[in-house]
């Protein structure tokens, strides 16, 4: 059975049977019967079909929101938003899909050559559960408007998060068959990868999934891109607005209750500022308000499963063991559901658990440095690379260590965040492949050059 939990309050919302393998059959028919005539439709026309998802999501993100909140405990003003940033990807998409699917010119000896954007097919979407409706929406508005239709496979934890949004694109009239959701478990990944009707895989989750996803696809020689795991420094150094830093510190670190690949990780400051920033980024914490995700009040839900709790609780313990000072928080929560407190350890050292591991939950681990070579030093030892933000008031020397970062973003004064508007991935153990933009539209793309010679009379 596939459970549907609440994990602000431990009560079981629904079940559901996972999908049979002629359920499963029959789906797969049916998107790629889909994919084939949608691909025939051209850009123009694929266009109102994705603002007619955009408006179904605003026109119920309350709606959306609260399913969201149910299955992972998110607070739901942070749902609400999550919601609205898809139907934000879709009128992107929509606006500029045409743009970025024109033909190419491209300088040749030939009379005419260019390179054309054909659809790849049916793409195979294993996602996590952490932004779960943000995470599929993401990928689905360029694999859609390029002419693909997707299979979702979510997270086994937010069947009812997956299965709304198989309705969403039925109450916005989208041909059935271009957004199909099974129900399965991760065992059935490897299967659907070698499945002749699936082109192409996209991954959002987990180092070590990413790597057997990767082995799967590679067996299959299918085309993946992979958003993996992360440990994002946020660098504050001596010239920086330190309160501004702090400030920012806090809504990086502990939105989604810490439960993002881009969450600020590793606080990595100069030793001239180290103490005013952890003070502020104290204060801030602790204004912080932790209960029912449902609550307009708290800020900071539950974490999604009480299992992830005490993966947190080992890493933190393991920390303070190995000499880290406990500023605040360490604790779970007693009482029902997954709740953990806002945690803050300073004097970590590179070597230490909590700099070395993903920390997925709200703790934070401040590393202080003597220098801002030695801050960049610290901030890429780590075998991730997804985002780093760096704090400084010289913009050019920032934007001159930012290419020194390993990481495929650099936000300098501000929080790493995704957008549509620009490409998202990592280097390193955070994958491979863009999402989002231009280059995440591409991806799922058969890049075609065409060439045309001289027609001789
Ligand atoms: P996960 O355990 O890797 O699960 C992700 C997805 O993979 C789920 O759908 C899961 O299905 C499936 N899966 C599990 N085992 C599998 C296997 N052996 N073969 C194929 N598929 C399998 O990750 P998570 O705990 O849900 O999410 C947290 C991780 O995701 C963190 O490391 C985080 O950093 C990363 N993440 C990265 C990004 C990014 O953009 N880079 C964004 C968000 C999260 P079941 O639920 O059925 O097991």
């Amino acid at each position: 059975m596939i459970t549907s939990f609440n994990p602000a309050t431990d009560e079981v919302l629904a079940q559901f049977e996972p999908h049979q393998d002629s359920q499963i059959e029959q789906r797969l028919a049916a998107a790629q019967r889909a994919q084939k005539a949608w691909a025939a439709l051209g850009v123009e026309a694929r266009r109102p079909h994705l603002l007619k998802l955009a408006q179904t999501l605003r026109a119920n993100k309350e709606r959306y929101a609260r399913i969201i909140t149910l299955e992972m405990g998110k607070p739901l003003a942070e749902a609400v938003g999550e919601v609205e940033k898809c139907a934000w990807n879709f009128e992107y998409y929509a606006e500029q899909g045409p743009a970025f699917l024109a033909d190419y010119p491209m300088v040749s000896a030939a009379t005419d050559s260019r390179l054309v954007y054909d659809p790849l097919g049916l793409v195979l979407a294993v996602m996590p559960w952490n932004y779960p409706f943000w995470q599929v929406m993401r990928a689905a508005a360029p694999i859609l408007i390029s002419g693909n239709a997707i299979v979702l496979k979510h997270a086994s934890n937010v069947p009812q998060c997956a299965l709304a949004m198989e309705e969403l694109f039925r109450e916005a009239g989208v041909p059935e068959g271009l957004f199909t959701a099974l129900l399965v478990g991760g065992s059935e990944v490897d299967r659907l990868i070698a499945d002749d009707r699936i082109a192409a895989v996209t991954f959002t989750g987990s180092t070590p999934v990413g790597r057997s996803i990767a082995s799967a696809a590679g067996r299959a020689l299918k085309k993946q891109v992979l958003e993996l795991g992360g440990s994002d420094p946020f660098v504050v150094l001596a010239d920086a607005d330190v309160e501004a830093a702090a400030a920012v510190a806090v809504k990086a670190r502990f939105s989604n209750t810490g439960q993002s690949c881009i969450s600020a990780k590793r606080f990595i400051v100069e030793h001239a500022v180290a103490d005013r920033f952890r003070d502020a980024f104290v204060e801030g914490t602790r204004k912080l308000v932790t209960g029912d995700p449902l609550q307009a009040a708290s800020t900071m839900g539950s974490m999604a499963r009480r299992q992830l709790r005490e993966e947190l609780h080992v890493q933190v313990q393991a920390t303070i063991a190995q000499g880290a000072k406990l500023l605040m928080g360490g604790r779970a929560i007693e009482g029902p559901g997954a709740f953990y407190e806002p945690t803050i350890l300073d004097q970590v050292s590179p070597q230490m658990t909590a700099a070395r591991e993903e920390t997925f939950g709200p703790a934070a681990a401040i590393l202080r440095v003597g220098s801002a070579e030695e801050a960049i030093a610290v901030a890429n030892d780590t075998p991730f690379g997804l985002g780093a933000s760096l704090w400084s008031r010289d913009l050019d020397r920032a934007r001159r260590l930012s290419r020194l970062v390993d990481a495929g973003a650099v936000f300098i004064n501000g929080m790493v965040a995704s957008d549509p508007r620009l490409p998202f991935g990592g280097t390193k153990q955070s994958g491979y492949g863009r999402e989002l933009a231009h280059l995440g539209l591409h991806e799922f793309t058969n890049i075609k050059t065409v060439w045309t010679g001289p027609v001789r009379t």
